[in-house]
């Protein structure tokens, strides 16, 4: 379990025990080492990575996500039978993580976070998933807190920027290639041959698009 504090003088205000949430919703994490594990999703509000092809656009704008406090969303997950919680965004890491975190691992919850890695990492962590975007440079000390290294495969030369990546991470970094979902078809058997070639990697799909879940 990792638990690092917020790194000084990126404190993201006083308002860490009420987030912006623009979602949160129970289902199965369809992606990457924990595939098919039931999961309650907090997706919070705020980004500032830019991806062209981001399919959550409308999480950018915090401002545009009403607060929650810690308590509410820590009960609105217990509410379920499955104790484990994705933080995903937005970019989750653009706010203090410590107290949701703090209070969900108390509340008996594995805390899983996807991130892009491009601000600093903050909270207390049982699975830490950084999928590197190239519009922003992920930060090398959340590279560095890498379960998963999750690579989003938009075209060719992302094996190499892939490969890149995997050389910023400790070894026992699970690695992980997934094509974009727009392009799955025309680079997913691209990403097969990869994998085949260059087995310390594994194919990931987004198998709840597959499985029309949220
Ligand atoms: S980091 Fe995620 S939420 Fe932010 S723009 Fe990229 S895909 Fe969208």
């Amino acid at each position: 379990m990792l638990e690092l504090p917020v790194l000084a003088g990126t404190a993201p205000g006083p308002v860490a025990t009420a987030l912006p949430v623009m979602e949160q919703f129970y289902t199965i994490q369809g992606e990457g080492f924990n595939t098919g594990r039931a999961a309650y999703f907090i997706r919070l509000g705020g980004c500032d990575v830019g991806c062209v092809w981001c399919d959550v656009k409308e999480s950018w704008d915090a401002d545009a996500h009403p607060r929650q406090a810690v308590a509410a969303l820590v009960a609105a997950a217990a509410a379920y039978p499955g104790r484990n919680v994705v933080i995903t965004g937005g970019e989750p890491l653009m706010h203090d993580c410590g107290p949701l975190t703090r209070a969900l691992q108390a509340a008996g919850f594995q805390t899983w976070i996807e991130t892009s890695g491009a601000h600093p990492l903050s909270g207390r962590w049982d699975w830490i998933c950084v999928s590197p975007k190239k519009f922003k440079a992920p930060r090398p000390d959340v590279l560095a807190h890498a379960d998963e290294l999750k690579i989003i495969v938009f075209n060719d030369s992302d094996f190499a920027w892939a490969e890149e990546h995997a050389a910023l991470v400790p070894a026992t970094t699970r690695l992980y290639l997934q094509p974009e979902w727009s392009r799955a078809a025309r680079m997913t058997p691209a990403l097969i041959d990869y994998v085949k070639a260059h087995p310390r990697w594994q194919v990931s799909l987004q198998t709840h698009k597959y499985l029309d879940i949220p």
